[in-house]
């Protein structure tokens, strides 16, 4: 059988996500054979840096022994137990290891990301509800804020490409300006323009905290606004607000947990603790469909009660699968064991270091960086730039999707100076190019 013959049936019979079929018409599919550590090796043997971790989600490298073989013990004892009525050791271990890092003391599982986001939604408002303040039904976002896409994630989602089209069909919630620093006034620091940010923030709670169950916040980076970075000073004060207004405070870690911005949490760079944790994307090192929502004892208190409707009746048939916890943990003994975090620091400084020259180059626009995070725009006149600079970039071996004129690169945290230097070389063919 041909590759064109396995790319056709691909068209035919995959519904291929957050995508225009029609566009597969020219631009031929990647058929993948296997991955290695950074890698991704299609079915000629041709191999691409994978430089936005397989969707944000890969963290160690493609077919990472460790967590393969936590995934293949596992099978041969457990491979998944309905977790209403009964528990596992996997995922007793898991809540456990998650509470000790966050604070966060009880864990409800989902199995994507957004899944977490309807969770912790869902929680907020049913917390004020039991509480007596069922008149809390709103929510609040950040503009260009992104959330996931089923209908209540969607609705507190602000990406016009992903959310107008359903626009009839979701709830109405708020959104206020986001403290993306590439929205400063010229002159203005990032931390003012954050705290400018947050007045808004006030005027709005000031006015709607009544109705208001939450605000909901991707911390530090909004991944899909094109990696938005931010001050976390932004953070500090609307944990203030939230307290304040008796409003709850949902971190949507899904793409920034797990030391992507530096540190194991993003919200730690602002000293705060939120009331809800939403974590997906790396917590499996991108092996398996898990996702969590972490919350505090206050919380859990709220829905503990003699009466069954009181308590959070939401359920995902494989909540709390105990393969993926398993990954989960062999993940977590990753970081511990490899002294992740403070390893990527010393590595990222170098990489940040060899991106000089794209830094410098005339044709780019608020070069960023966090943790394990690069970005920057392109001043390009191409308006198909985004498919045009993936294409290119692929024929030198590495896979990056921009994300309108924004390139951004999340590589796995496996990946070298030699790796990183040829993204770096791709992206200068790209900008003499663009
Ligand atoms: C990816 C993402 C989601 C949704 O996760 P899925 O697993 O794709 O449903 C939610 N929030 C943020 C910040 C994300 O990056």
């Amino acid at each position: 059988m041909s590759n064109q013959d396995w790319l056709a049936r691909s068209r035919q019979a995959v519904w291929h996500p957050c995508t225009q079929m029609k566009r597969h018409e020219t631009l031929p599919l990647v058929p993948i054979e296997r991955g290695e550590g950074p890698w991704l090796i299609d079915f000629d043997g041709k191999r691409y840096l994978d430089g936005v971790s397989s969707w944000w989600v890969n963290l160690f490298g493609h077919c990472n022994p460790l967590i393969g073989d936590a995934i293949k013990a596992q099978l041969d004892t457990l491979e998944h137990v309905i977790l209403a009525g009964f528990t596992q050791r996997p995922v007793v271990e898991l809540s456990e290891r998650l509470a000790a890092l966050t604070g966060l003391g009880h864990a409800f599982y989902g199995s994507d990301g957004a899944s977490a986001t309807e969770i912790a939604l869902k929680m907020s408002f049913h917390y004020w509800r039991n509480a007596g303040r069922g008149d809390k039904v709103g929510f609040v976002s950040l503009q260009h804020s992104y959330h996931g896409e089923t209908l209540g994630a969607l609705s507190v989602t602000d990406v016009a490409l992903f959310r107008d089209t359903y626009a009839p069909l979701l709830r109405h919630s708020h959104q206020v300006p986001s403290p993306d620093w590439r929205l400063a006034a010229p002159g203005e620091s990032h931390e003012t323009y954050a705290l400018r940010c947050a007045d808004a923030l006030a005027d709005f709670l000031a006015q709607h905290h009544a109705s208001t169950a939450a605000l909901i916040v991707e911390p530090l980076v909004q991944g899909a606004a094109g990696m938005a970075m931010y001050h976390p000073a932004y953070l500090r004060r609307a944990r203030e607000l939230c307290d304040r207004y008796q409003v709850h405070l949902i971190a949507d870690e899904i793409a920034v947990g797990f030391g992507r911005t530096g540190t194991m949490w993003a919200h730690q760079q602002a000293g705060i603790k939120p009331d809800f944790l939403c974590l997906s994307k790396g917590i499996t090192g991108g092996y398996l469909a898990l996702s969590a929502v972490l919350t505090t004892d206050e919380v859990y208190a709220g829905f503990y009660h003699d009466d069954v409707t009181r308590g959070f009746l939401h359920s995902h048939s494989y909540t709390g699968n105990a393969l993926a916890c398993r990954a989960a943990l062999a993940v977590l003994d990753i970081f511990e064991h490899e002294e992740v975090i403070e390893s990527n620091r010393v590595r990222a400084a170098w990489f940040t270091a060899l991106m000089e020259p794209i830094m410098h180059h005339a044709k780019v626009r608020h070069f960023r960086h966090l943790g394990m995070i690069w970005a920057f725009e392109v001043d390009t006149a191409r308006p198909d730039f985004a498919s045009w600079a993936f294409c290119l970039a692929m024929e030198h071996g590495v896979l990056i999707r921009p994300m309108g004129n924004t390139v951004y690169f999340m590589p796995p945290y496996v990946v070298d100076g030699e790796e990183v230097s040829l993204f770096v070389s791709a992206a200068l063919d790209m900008l003499e190019q663009a």
